[in-house]
């Protein structure tokens, strides 16, 4: 690296490591900031050396990150920017804080992937899924679309990893070839990690016209969007890759959406030669990710904490959660946008049948939404309130960001 770089690199971990120090979170934004300050390039030069692979989506990137980085470990050490800071700061830590490593696997926020894939010239980038997120925040999902496809031009020569059951994914990761131009159609590699949420993918992006849909089976009526065949597919409780063969995945992370998860981080991992049979062991490693489907145990109560902050994720979350008494817990703070109208986009019926518990700042607007559904609920005050209200057993407690993050903070200051 030029001497400006590795300077800057050591100034970043000694920033993230005082922050660190001093209480103030993982120090990973901090140091990442500090160190784009020194060297402006510093991301680009901290990834020379590496095969890299972002993980970029809506929903599913913190948790296939996590795969990822365990199945890819078969080959040998791999930097990654476990606490959840994508955008480049946080890359940029990651990378000084690992120092040399012959592999990365990024998770990378949405709004940066082009940004990311100029500054790590990546092997593989992975697409996971497109559907509306915070509502005062977030880019038009056509839009986000747009700029991936756009990014995707300028890389011809990445390896694309994508859902082939999400048509905006689909389109994004297919930009048109010009072989006037020097340009050759992207390589991709399909895998199917379903697509629960349908609502912002009925308008095909190329042509404007409906995407009809039969079973897994989408397509555009007006031009010849489709979806593709995909080389990677979850079966039964396992994985059948590109050659047939049919892997048992024995996952501690709950719900088909997993298995989802464990498809692509296998079809990534083989991007760089790791074989199946070889990381599906790994993939059993990966508990609770960033608190994420963590459980507690709590006055006979096992608590299990699940994070839901799109409409999309919602849906999953009532995919993953047993039939058990369920707390639902509401914000609109800054990091979970102001916006909560997006609770009307989810069908809450699932839930009907639970003992259903809300709380949180805006668990009124819950209520309104529980109430549209015909779904009784009881409110509470405090998480103390929701534990002693339910039975001994499985309390499956359902949050938005922050929501997640104070009751988080309550069963760690406890325990
Ligand atoms: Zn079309």
């Amino acid at each position: 690296m030029p001497l400006r770089a590795k300077v800057a690199s050591s100034v970043s971990r000694t920033a993230a490591a005082l922050s660190r120090a001093a209480g103030r979170g993982d120090g990973s934004v901090i140091g990442g900031w500090i160190g784009l300050k020194i060297d402006p390039d510093l991301l680009a030069h901290l990834s020379t050396g590496r095969a890299i692979a972002l993980v970029s989506g809506t929903n599913g990137k913190t948790t296939t990150t996590r795969l990822t980085t365990a199945a890819v470990g078969v080959l040998g050490r791999v930097a990654t920017n476990s606490f959840g800071a994508n955008m480049p700061t946080g890359h940029t830590s990651a990378l000084a804080k690992a120092g040399s490593t012959p592999y990365a696997v990024l998770e990378v926020d949405e709004h940066y992937l082009a940004q990311v894939l100029e500054a790590t010239d990546p092997h593989v980038v992975a697409l996971l899924n497109l559907s509306r997120d915070q509502l005062d925040r977030a880019k038009e999902v056509a839009m986000m679309a747009q700029l991936w496809r756009a990014a995707l031009v300028r890389h011809p020569d990445v390896r694309v990893v994508a859902n082939a059951d999400d048509p905006m994914v689909v389109w994004a990761a297919c930009p048109p070839a010009d072989p006037a131009q020097g340009h050759v159609p992207p390589h991709v590699t399909w895998f199917s990690a379903g697509q629960r949420w349908h609502d912002d993918s009925w308008v095909c992006p190329e042509c404007g016209s409906t995407i009809q849909r039969s079973g897994e089976q989408w397509w555009c009526t007006g031009c010849p969007l489709r979806r593709p065949e995909p080389q990677w597919t979850v079966e039964d409780d396992g994985v059948l890759d590109p050659t047939g063969a049919w892997h048992k995945i024995q996952l501690q992370l709950p719900g088909k959406v997993n298995l989802g998860n464990a498809a692509t981080a296998l079809a990534v991992a083989a991007e760089f030669g790791v074989r199946p049979v070889d990381a599906v062991s790994r993939l059993g490693t990966v508990t609770s990710v960033a608190g994420r489907y963590a459980q507690v145990d709590r006055d006979g109560r096992n608590i299990r904490l699940l994070l839901a902050k799109n409409p999309a994720s919602w849906l999953e979350a009532f995919d993953m959660a047993d039939v058990a008494p369920t707390l639902l817990s509401i914000n609109a703070r800054d990091p979970d946008g102001l916006d909560t109208s997006w609770l009307f986009d989810v069908d809450f019926s699932p839930l009907a049948g639970r003992q259903v518990l809300i709380t949180g700042d805006r668990a009124y607007d819950l209520a309104v939404r529980l109430d549209v559904n015909g779904v009784p609920f009881r409110h509470v005050r405090t998480f103390d309130e929701a534990v002693r209200a339910v039975p001994p057993g499985r309390l499956e407690v359902i949050a938005n960001y922050t929501a997640f993050q104070d009751i988080r903070a309550e069963l760690d200051r406890v325990n």
